[in-house]
């Protein structure tokens, strides 16, 4: 079976057909500027160069046609002909209380989807119009939704509700739920497979650290505690994103400042985190140069960003009562060696023997970066959030078919 991954957001589109059979990609690209002059569709097929296309794509029902004129082009495409799409996944972002997993889209699944657009205004309509468009395009063909709360929905109320007035869960749904779910449940799954231990067995923590970042403690195989919130803003410190503050600061800055409410939220969403420390970057390749460089101020957004990173750590260890693995995702994750040792250096107390050689290792597959025998291992995981989509869409149907 042919599953397509469609990441769909207000004016981009990003794209991945996969063989099933051995989980292989046939060819992946994006969409960009849907809806504005020139759009630009990057088609990125396996063994073939790159083909960039720029015209006028005025919605998401025009991109997900070019899309499939890509796939079945006779000279760059991966299929000859579309009827090879036999499912299409998307990646939802908010599935509040409703999902906690993947589900095929049914007339009720869109509805409530739609319901949830107040919990996430800038992501969930967008993924609306890409599940539209392909309906608009491909008719016939089974679409199944991930989203990336769902794997959090396993959070017992101490760790999901907030401590205010209750009236504020009840008429509007306010509480933590989490974000990153399809990657923190692919790493956790990888991590134990490559330990060879069963994951309910693993006291776990995952670390997603890339532009945006959380961490999520694991116990017994399913998700206890995550970094992120109500929205994608709480916790870590991130590229642009403030994480934890005091609220306080909230009322005290649009008083002071005369800001509006979309003025400070665009302050702590974009202008916030590492950029704002830095005042240089919110990319750590740039920021961890300029420190190396002897810029004072990349080497306090560095530090800052490593010491709320292990205070994450040390909190779930507490949560969990213990901590047997700690896994490494994401950009920054998977590659800064640097940011990896002044974690793991500072939490040594846990029982962490980090093994600089292997830490410094660029290598794209699992594997363990601290010493031999110690008592807690840290592992680098590449997360791979479209394949699970591809996986769980597959999966769901082809259940539907022998159901
Ligand atoms: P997103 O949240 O947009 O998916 P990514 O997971 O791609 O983000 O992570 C992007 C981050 O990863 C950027 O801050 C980038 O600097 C960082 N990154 C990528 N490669 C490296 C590297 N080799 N060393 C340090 N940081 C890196």
């Amino acid at each position: 079976m042919k599953v397509l991954v469609i990441n769909a957001g207000s004016s981009s589109l990003k794209y991945q057909l996969y063989d099933m059979r051995d989980e292989s990609v046939l060819a992946s690209g994006r969409v960009e500027r849907i809806g504005m002059d020139s759009s630009i569709v990057t088609h990125e097929p396996v063994d073939k160069p790159e083909v960039r296309n720029v015209s006028e794509i005025l919605d998401h029902v025009t991109a997900v046609k070019r899309v499939i004129d890509m796939l079945t082009n006779p000279e760059f495409g991966a299929i000859s002909h579309l009827n090879e799409i036999e499912a299409v996944g998307h990646r939802v972002v908010h599935g509040g209380e409703a999902f906690s997993s993947s589900v095929l889209v049914t007339q009720e699944v869109k509805l409530e989807i739609r319901r949830l657009f107040d919990l996430a205004p800038l992501h969930n309509p967008a993924h609306m119009m890409g599940i539209s468009a392909v309906e608009t395009n491909l008719p016939d063909v089974p679409q199944a939704v991930v989203f990336d709360t769902a794997f959090h929905q396993t959070m017992p109320n101490t760790s999901y509700l907030y401590p205010i007035p209750t009236v504020l869960y009840r008429r509007h749904k306010i509480r933590r739920y989490g974000f990153h779910g399809t990657s923190h449940s692919y790493v956790s799954a990888q991590a134990a497979n490559y330990l060879q231990k069963p994951l309910e067995s693993i006291k776990m923590i995952t670390c997603h650290i890339g532009n945006g970042a959380s961490c999520a403690a694991i116990l017994d195989g399913k998700s206890f505690d995550t970094s992120m919130g109500m929205t994608p803003l709480e916790g870590l410190m991130m590229g642009t994103r403030s994480g934890d503050i005091d609220p306080a600061i909230v009322p005290f800055v649009m008083n002071k400042e005369e800001l509006t409410l979309n003025e400070v939220n665009s302050m702590l969403n974009k202008h916030s985190g590492m950029l704002a420390i830095s005042g240089i970057s919110s990319d750590m390749r740039e920021v961890t140069e300029a420190m190396v460089d002897g810029d004072k101020n990349a080497k306090l957004a560095f530090d800052m960003y490593a010491y709320r990173v292990k205070k994450y750590i040390g909190a779930y260890a507490a949560a969990m009562n213990g901590v047997d693995t700690i896994v490494f995702t994401a950009g920054v994750g998977e590659n800064s060696v640097a940011l990896r040792k002044a974690i793991c250096e500072g939490i040594s107390f846990l029982g962490i023997e980090l093994d600089d050689a292997r830490n410094e290792q660029r290598r794209k597959d699992c594997r363990e970066i601290t010493k031999e025998g110690s008592r807690v291992k840290v592992l680098v995981v590449p997360t791979n959030e479209e394949l699970l989509i591809a996986r769980d869409t597959y999966n769901l149907v082809k259940q539907s078919r022998t159901s």
